[in-house]
């Protein structure tokens, strides 16, 4: 009378991929970057360092913004840059995020040796929040302290995260 009754209970099961890292076991945090470049092929460098972020078995891309070209702030250069924020969802702490994005920008040609000024550079990678996270150490401020102050990283958020409310100033 039922039909799919010879269908045996337990069929054979075998494991053929395992998942990298274990990813799915760990917390996973919805991360927003700030990307920015004012050298050389800017989009390409954006979209390089998209694409480096993305070949972490421990990074996955959510969304995108579109790119906006920005007057340089705070800065004695000539040469506009091009910004984009980009959605992330990680495993990664925040401070194996930066070690992440300073290798990637490291990669692109950023030199390492840093004077602390603001200078041209081939990308910039900055962490603008980590989930609800407020943090304020040696090597971290999250969320990044100047993102309510500069467009290029508010207009792009705004595009893919408008009902986002600032973990520190309780605002979208
Ligand atoms: P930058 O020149 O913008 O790449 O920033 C240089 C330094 O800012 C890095 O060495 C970081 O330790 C520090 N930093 C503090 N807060 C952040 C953040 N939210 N995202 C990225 N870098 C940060």
């Amino acid at each position: 009378i039922f039909p799919y009754y010879h269908i045996p209970l337990f069929p054979k099961i075998t494991l053929l991929t395992s998942v990298p890292n274990n990813m799915y076991n760990k917390p996973m945090a919805i991360v927003y970057l700030s990307l920015g470049s004012n050298i050389g092929d800017r989009v390409g460098y954006i979209q390089q360092a998209t694409s480096l972020l993305s070949s972490n078995p421990n990074i996955n891309i959510v969304a995108t913004s579109s790119f906006y070209e920005t007057e340089p702030w705070l800065m004695s250069t000539d040469n506009w840059f091009v910004n984009a924020v980009v959605q992330i969802s990680t495993t990664l702490a925040p401070e194996e995020l930066l070690k992440e994005c300073q290798r990637i920008e490291c990669q692109l040609g950023r030199p390492t040796n840093r004077t602390g000024e603001y200078s041209d550079r081939t990308i910039d990678i900055d962490i603008i929040f980590y989930d609800n996270v407020i943090m304020n150490n040696d090597i971290l401020t999250i969320p990044h302290k100047y993102f309510h102050k500069r467009g290029f990283m508010l207009v792009p958020m705004l595009e893919i995260a408008e009902d986002f409310v600032h973990p520190f100033f309780g605002k979208t």
